[in-house]
């Protein structure tokens, strides 16, 4: 297929795109590098073999994606571009709506325009809020405690009444649990520009000697070990999730929401451990007051993906944290100093 990937050159669009290439789909780039560089697309292209163009452009901008949607024609579109940070989003509510909503709007406006009819979406875990069971499925009630969680569930709800507007249209909308972990070349990974807001990332700054200590938010839960329960995921499971969502698409017509996750929790506690494993050092920590907003446990049931896609996560814990530490270690500044082009053998 051809398939137009919005936010490509972020953190989970970079790892997807070589993931997408690998399986001959061709792919092109939207990305406006607000939170992401170009040389990220360098370092792709150096570990595939396949066809991949790009523009630098926004999602709300409707001409620049007429433009994108003329030129490349795409059968399908991966929509990841969207701003993240929950904390930001209290304090920016309207850049929030503006991006997360508003650009999906954008992109659907366009694949009407086009007649695009295919959409993999990016949302969240977070869309559930306070857990009524768990782990969740699909089914759990949707209360989003954040704006962020709230543009999410938006957006969702906008592809859902495209869907049924358009019967023979597909939009597959992922629930990521808690990406983590580097591809394997230890070329791409999670390059935060500040202070991290996730663990996985604030852990391997510790490792590195950036950062002194990790602070654990809260070790008074109602957990084993009392700090907080997610879902971890390697990055590598959630881009191949799309690739199998693509096939679904494919194949399918209207609206499905597919949580994607291990289906397994480890603490913080258990993530330091691993990640003090699988650096040979140790991992300072500090105990501080819990997160604002913080939820003790969260968990996937992906049933659902596993039966309808045939997708399931093979990663273990101690890929993601060797993967982690090995991009982390091989680019202690992250892309900054980017000026290696050459190829890479994959
Ligand atoms: P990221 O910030 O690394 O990637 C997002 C990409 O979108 C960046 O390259 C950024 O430059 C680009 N972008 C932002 N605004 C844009 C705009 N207006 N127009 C064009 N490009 C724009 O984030 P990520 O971790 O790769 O996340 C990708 C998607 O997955 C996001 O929608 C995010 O909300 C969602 N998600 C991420 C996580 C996570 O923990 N990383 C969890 C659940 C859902
Ligand atoms: N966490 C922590 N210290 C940090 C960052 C995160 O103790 O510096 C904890 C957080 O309270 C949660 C877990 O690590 O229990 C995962 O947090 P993250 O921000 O990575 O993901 P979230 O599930 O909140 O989106």
């Amino acid at each position: 297929m051809r398939v137009l990937v919005t936010g490509g050159a972020g953190y989970i669009g970079s790892h997807t795109l070589i993931e997408l290439m690998a399986q001959g789909h061709a792919v092109c780039v939207l990305d406006n590098y607000k939170n992401a560089t170009p040389a990220v697309l360098q370092r792709v292209r150096a570990l595939s073999n396949g066809t991949m163009t790009d523009y630098a452009g926004d999602v709300r901008d409707g001409a620049m994606l007429d433009k994108v949607m003329t030129t490349f024609k795409p059968d399908a579109v991966v929509h990841f571009a969207g701003l993240k940070a929950v904390g930001e989003s209290a304090e920016k509510p309207l850049d929030y709506y503006d991006v997360n909503v508003g650009g999906t709007l954008a992109v659907l406006q366009a694949m009407d325009r086009a007649g695009c009819r295919r959409i993999i979406f990016s949302s969240s875990a977070t869309v559930y809020g306070e857990p009524v069971y768990l782990p969740y499925d699909e089914d759990h009630p949707t209360r989003p405690t954040s704006v962020y969680g709230q543009t999410k569930l938006a957006a969702e709800h906008i592809l859902t009444g495209w869907t049924k507007a358009n019967p023979d249209a597909a939009a597959v909308i992922l629930r990521y649990f808690n990406p983590v972990g580097a591809h394997h070349s230890a070329r791409i990974g999670e390059d935060p520009r500040d202070t991290p807001n996730n663990l996985m990332p604030f852990i391997a700054q510790v490792a590195i000697g950036k950062r002194d200590a990790l602070t654990i938010f809260g070790d008074d839960y109602d957990t084993p070990d009392g700090t907080g329960l997610r879902d971890y995921i390697h990055v590598v499971d959630l881009a191949r999730a799309h690739v199998a969502a693509l096939d679904y698409a494919a194949r399918t017509n209207g609206a499905g929401i597919f949580n994607i996750g291990t289906g397994q929790s480890y603490s913080v506690r258990d993530m330091v451990s691993a990640f003090s494993r699988a650096c040979g050092r140790d991992i300072a920590v500090k105990v501080a007051s819990r997160r604002a907003g913080d939820i003790a446990a969260m968990q996937a049931d992906a049933s659902r993906a596993r039966h309808a896609m045939g997708w399931t996560a093979t990663h273990t814990l101690e890929d993601m944290t060797a993967s982690t530490w090995a991009w982390q270690s091989a680019n202690p500044n992250g892309y900054q100093t980017e000026t290696d082009t050459s190829k890479i053998t994959p």
